[in-house]
């Protein structure tokens, strides 16, 4: 049977400047259940996962981006920078490992928005495939969608497709996607059915202008009703 996991990071109290995952050799602090102090031998066991050259190679060229998204690095005390827009910080990305065919996977209610990364991507030198998540026009009831359960009750409704999404991108053999607006869990049959690694330009959220952090930044006020039990 799997070990029950405890950890809960996100209810740790220690101060920054203590806590076991900040500091060398995971000598530190950390509140019950802490996963460095509590996982080392997972830790260990992960550690040869970054060994391998593939893997090390890709989360080398990520850290390096992200050092890169700040300006004046060197400068004490050091103050939080930041300068590069996400879809940059995308491109770079995919410079750094050599990438020059890129998958686009989008949804529909993002069309726009995709033709806009379109251009970017290609003004950038990247050969991009796009597919939409229609694509395929599979009805919504093979999937046993039932005539109350779709978008506009008593019209034709193609189900999004994210596994076809990644199989033509598979299929074209792009190097590395990126996914834009797709919604929640279509999202996840994506990212289990894409060979190539893929990352998240941006999330689909109908009511916030496409910012999931608005209603949860406030849901200590407008948008209590999340912290009630079914909203
Ligand atoms: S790893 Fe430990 S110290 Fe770090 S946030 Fe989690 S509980 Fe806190």
């Amino acid at each position: 049977m799997k070990e029950k996991t405890n950890a809960r990071c996100a209810q740790c109290t220690v101060p920054r400047n203590e806590k076991s995952c900040l500091n060398p050799q995971g000598k530190g602090k950390g509140v019950r259940g802490c996963p460095t102090l509590n996982k080392r031998a997972l830790a260990a066991e992960v550690r040869t996962e970054y060994a391998k050259e593939d893997i090390r190679e890709f989360a080398r060229q990520a850290s390096i981006q992200e050092g890169e998204c700040y300006a004046y690095r060197d400068q004490k005390p050091f103050r939080l920078h930041p300068t590069k827009p996400r879809i940059q910080e995308i491109c770079e990305f995919a410079h750094k490992m050599g990438y020059t065919r890129l998958g686009l996977a989008y949804c529909i209610g993002m069309t726009t928005e995709a033709g806009l990364v379109l251009q970017i991507l290609e003004a950038q030198g990247f050969d991009v495939v796009s597919v939409m998540c229609k694509v395929g026009s599979v009805p919504k009831e093979e999937i046993g969608i039932r005539e109350t359960e779709k978008i506009r009750i008593g019209n034709y409704e193609a189900m999004c497709n994210p596994i076809l999404q990644a199989r033509i991108m598979n299929d074209a053999g792009t190097q590395f996607n990126i996914a834009l607006g797709l919604c929640v869990g279509h999202d996840s049959l994506f990212f289990r059915y894409a060979d190539a690694p893929t990352t998240v330009l941006a999330v689909k959220d109908r009511v916030s202008g496409h910012n999931p952090l608005g209603p949860v930044y406030t849901s200590g006020s407008y948008y209590s009703r999340l912290r009630q039990k079914g909203f």
